[in-house]
């Protein structure tokens, strides 16, 4: 009898055992770091600064990291001016850039993103100072001259190696697209255009992330629990084109899309005045302005969209849509949705295999087999981060060491923007100063649901989709190892800088990947329990087309709806513009790495190794052509560009599934 009772306790707390077992160990510590609520802070009296920088521990802190800034621009700009022309001038200029990037890009991210208003508006005029100081250098005549000497003169340029030979070209370009050219009078025009264009940008972007309002009572109450409230309003903060519930969609399309009257004039403004810099500075339009410099314009490479290719592309884009050119960009974006989305599976059925601890567990994965990298979660020390739930991550190397920082801010705040975005906040380059490498830091921010007590976060596939993107600029950040700041990571030809992003969209589309880390945060089952209902749910006998027409029906069937203005959303308008068709290019990109190296083996380690070597380690410091020649071992002709991107146009879904099977 004893011994039975015996048995009978020992197998109750095995159950109870391996339960707990279950839930808690069988993450990896960087899943269970994200399937974590956060835990309340003990240590909050010492008081370190934002990312570390001590002074940014009050609103007040800005201003003196940005006193601090300038005067040692005017340092480096003496010494540019005063030494003779060489690498050294280059490196001097690599070094102001660094120095005045430092704080403004760390504003341009604490402006948007801090819960506290003080500290939002403090970094919000460091950026309008320190932007109204680097418009001044740019149409700096002395300055440029140091330059000059340097490039006018052919035997010292056929000493420089080709990345300092680059970035010097890359700071004349800037130069030149500033109007340096100009006599004083146009020149100080010109500089007033850019620093009013700096306001007119901001209030954009503040503008096109704002919620629209309405009064609780125009909704149906049923629905009160998809959307944020605020007294008595409804907040609607996105276009919740996830939501299963189609009411839900419609009510978020109505609602978020409604112009704003102001903001529709500030975008007037912004298109004016940056036509007329353009015209100042002396070229046709913003759009050949902001076209030099790219893959399509890089003088001595191939690629040329002609007319042609671009006309075909048009007649395909008219076909799916004849309203919208923006309404392209969104197919892009989410043609490649996750194969789930796309057969209509129950979200409910496959969330719980992607919780946000097992999506960061397969990132660490898929990384390390293919860079001998891992995240590592590490704990900010108080002041370090602007709000709790804010996640750091060291990048780490197997042999080098540590790569650098993300800071992963992924949980929605009412205030914060609901745009799921990249951060450079401090980028990569080689400190002669310290013979060290200065390391990059960058921040991720999505807007995903808080952890419950009962549930981590669940993601669906478009939130994974988009973890994946972003996840891909991060890594290009950390993995490049660029001697000059000018040129780190994303800092890239604009229709380069998709590329890592895009090609990570596969890598979370694809079977062999999500199988390895995707299973229920409950039961620890693998996936293939909802991969069985895909298989199974969908007709086969369908042709592609058809399923095109659905998508179609889907995102796009209806006509333009009346009261809505897509544009005011479309905040890629201020990073991008007239650089939209970079995003096109960076897809085709993308899509031919992806079906020429990794789609016969995502997981590849020598595949992941060129990948670094050949494209990412480089930032901006190497032509994107030639980055993709080493790439691919092959230069792409103009056809093989238009091949990539009507194949992505038009998706064939069979293929794409028999293709995983393999
Ligand atoms: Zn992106």
């Amino acid at each position: 009898m004893s011994a039975c009772k015996r048995l009978l306790y020992v197998v109750k707390h095995r159950s109870l055992w391996a339960q707990v077992r279950r839930n808690v160990t069988t993450w990896s510590p960087v899943g269970a770091a994200f399937n974590a609520k956060p835990h309340r802070r003990l240590d909050l009296f010492e008081k370190n600064g934002l990312f570390g920088v001590p002074e940014l521990s009050c609103p007040a802190g800005f201003q003196a990291a940005a006193k601090t800034a300038l005067k040692n621009t005017q340092r480096l700009v003496e010494k540019a001016c005063s030494s003779p022309p060489g690498a050294e001038t280059v490196e001097c200029f690599d070094q102001l850039s660094d120095g005045l990037c430092k704080v403004a890009d760390l504003a341009d991210f604490i402006k948007v993103a801090h819960p506290d208003p003080a500290f939002r508006e403090a970094a919000e005029k460091t950026c309008v100072d320190i932007g109204t100081v680097v418009e001044k250098l740019n149409t700096n005549v002395e300055l440029c001259k140091s330059l000059k000497n340097l490039l006018d003169n052919p035997n010292i340029v056929a000493q420089l190696d080709p990345d300092t030979r680059r970035v010097a070209e890359l700071f004349m370009f800037d130069f030149e697209i500033s109007g340096i050219h100009l006599d004083d009078k146009l020149r100080k025009e010109a500089v007033g255009l850019h620093v009013k264009l700096l306001d007119l940008n901001n209030e954009f972007l503040v503008g096109s992330h704002m919620p629209n309002r309405i009064a609780r009572s125009a909704i149906p109450e049923h629905l009160h629990l998809h959307f944020a409230s605020e007294g008595s309003f409804i907040q609607v903060g996105g276009l919740h084109a996830d939501s299963p519930d189609d009411l839900v969609r419609e009510i978020a399309y109505r609602i978020y899309l409604y112009p704003n009257a102001d903001l529709m004039n500030c975008l007037e403004e912004l298109l004016k005045c940056r036509h007329k810099l353009a015209k100042l500075v002396g070229y046709e339009s913003y759009g050949h302005r902001a076209l030099k410099g790219t893959m399509a314009k890089t003088p001595g490479q191939c690629i040329s969209l002609t007319a042609n290719d671009f006309k075909m592309m048009r007649d395909m884009k008219k076909k799916l849509n004849p309203h919208s050119e923006y309404l392209l960009y969104l197919f892009l974006c989410s043609g490649l949705s996750s194969a789930l989305y796309r057969y209509n599976i129950e979200p409910s059925l496959y969330s719980p295999y992607f919780s946000l601890g097992a999506c960061m567990e397969g990132l660490n994965n898929l990384f390390s087999q293919l860079y001998g990298v891992s995240l590592m979660s590490e704990h900010p020390s108080a002041g370090e981060v602007w709000s709790e739930d804010v996640r750091k991550l060291a990048v780490v190397h197997e042999t080098e060491g540590l790569l650098g920082y993300i800071y992963c801010d992924f949980f929605h705040r009412s205030d914060k923007p609901h745009q799921d975005c990249h951060f450079t906040i401090r980028g990569g380059r080689w400190c002669q100063e310290t013979s060290q490498y200065q390391l990059p830091v960058v921040v991720l921010m999505l807007s995903l649901p808080h952890p419950s007590k009962s549930a981590p976060t669940l993601l669906t596939p478009g939130m994974m989709e988009n973890l994946f993107h972003e996840m891909g600029h991060a890594m290009h950040s950390m993995l490049g190892r660029t001697r000059y700041q000018h040129v780190t990571g994303t800092r890239c030809s604009t229709d380069f800088a998709e590329v890592p992003s895009i090609l990570m969209e596969y890598f979370a589309t694809d079977y062999r990947v999500i199988s390895q880390f995707a299973r229920h945060y409950e039961t620890g089952q693998i996936f293939y329990a909802v991969l069985d209902q895909i298989y199974h749910s969908k007709p086969h006998n369908r042709s592609t087309t058809d399923i095109l027409k659905d998508m179609q029906q889907k995102f796009y069937g209806l006509p333009y709806t009346p009261n809505t203005a897509w544009q005011l959303r479309f905040s890629h308008l201020i990073g991008y513009g007239a650089k939209y068709y970079s995003y096109l290019m960076s897809r085709a990109v993308a899509s031919m790495v992806w079906k020429q190296c990794f789609v016969q083996d995502p997981l590849n380690r020598d595949m992941g190794e060129r990948y670094r070597r050949e494209m990412l380690a480089h930032g901006g410091a190497k032509e994107p052509m030639l980055m993709v020649e080493g790439m691919l071992q092959r230069r792409p002709t103009i056809e093989d560009f238009v091949d990539a991107l009507v194949s992505e146009l038009n998706p064939n879904f069979e293929t794409f599934i028999m293709d995983s099977e393999s």
